[in-house]
């Protein structure tokens, strides 16, 4: 059965192109659940002790390995991030719920595992995608520039508008650094596994039948937002 009046929309792009912020967005606006898979790996590994695992199709995954992936800027385990991943989808469809991503699928073996999966659910019509555009330098400058808030977790895109905020524009919370994520080392790391793991995906996508639609991503948050709503309202 397939759920056609439930949307997915999935944003893609290099760190701090904006889609965690685009994505909060997107999901409010259209009532859609937003699956932050940095959210549910760092729920997975935060607490992760050294004999910790994950078992998937008779293999066992370490968990303090997957931690120190992510504490490095390196991908997780593919197989233990989809595992995750459908987890959550699976979860949502049952209730009903149309989904936003953002970061996920981040390889092509995730997006193998997912598209699919969710082709099965949802639909290919109701499938869409988009690609926020930012350059090298910009990304650099942004992410070396990131901030969280420390309630929710809230990620502050740096901008000119934001530059000056202390407290999360949402709950009021202190915006804080990612203790040892946003130094300049991750964050090359994080954009060269962009590029070489995450990138290839929209090839893998245009295969599956699906637009990928890109989205100038340099421009001000409220821009950016007006450029995905009109891109889901047209036709083509
Ligand atoms: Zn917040």
């Amino acid at each position: 059965m397939i759920m056609k009046n439930c949307k997915i929309i999935i944003l893609l792009g290099p760190p701090g192109s904006g889609k965690g912020t685009q994505a909060g967005l997107v999901s409010e606006k259209l009532n859609l659940y937003y699956i932050e898979t940095s959210k549910i790996i760092e729920a997975n590994v935060m607490k992760a002790k050294a004999k910790d695992f994950v078992k998937i199709g008779g293999k066992k995954y370490s968990l303090l390995q997957e931690k120190t992936f992510w504490k490095t800027g390196k991908l997780c385990t593919p197989e233990v991030v989809s595992f995750w991943v459908k987890k959550k989808i699976e979860e949502l469809s049952k209730e009903g719920r149309g989904l936003v991503f953002a970061g996920s699928p981040r390889t092509l073996y995730e997006g193998k595992q997912i598209i699919p999966f969710l082709k099965k659910i949802y639909g290919t019509k109701n499938i869409k995608i988009f690609l926020l555009e930012v350059s090298p330098d910009e990304t650099l400058f942004r992410n070396s520039q990131r901030r969280i808030c420390d309630l929710f977790r809230h990620p502050i895109l740096t901008n000119k508008e934001t530059a000056g905020l202390t407290r999360c524009p949402l709950d009021g919370s202190k915006l804080i650094k990612r203790r040892g994520l946003d130094t300049v080392e991750v964050i090359k790391v994080r954009l060269k596994e962009y590029r070489e793991r995450t990138y290839p995906l929209i090839n893998y996508f245009k295969e599956q039948g699906l637009r990928v639609k890109k989205i100038n991503g340099e421009k001000p948050v409220a821009d950016v937002f007006d450029d995905i709503l009109n891109k889901l309202k047209a036709k083509s």
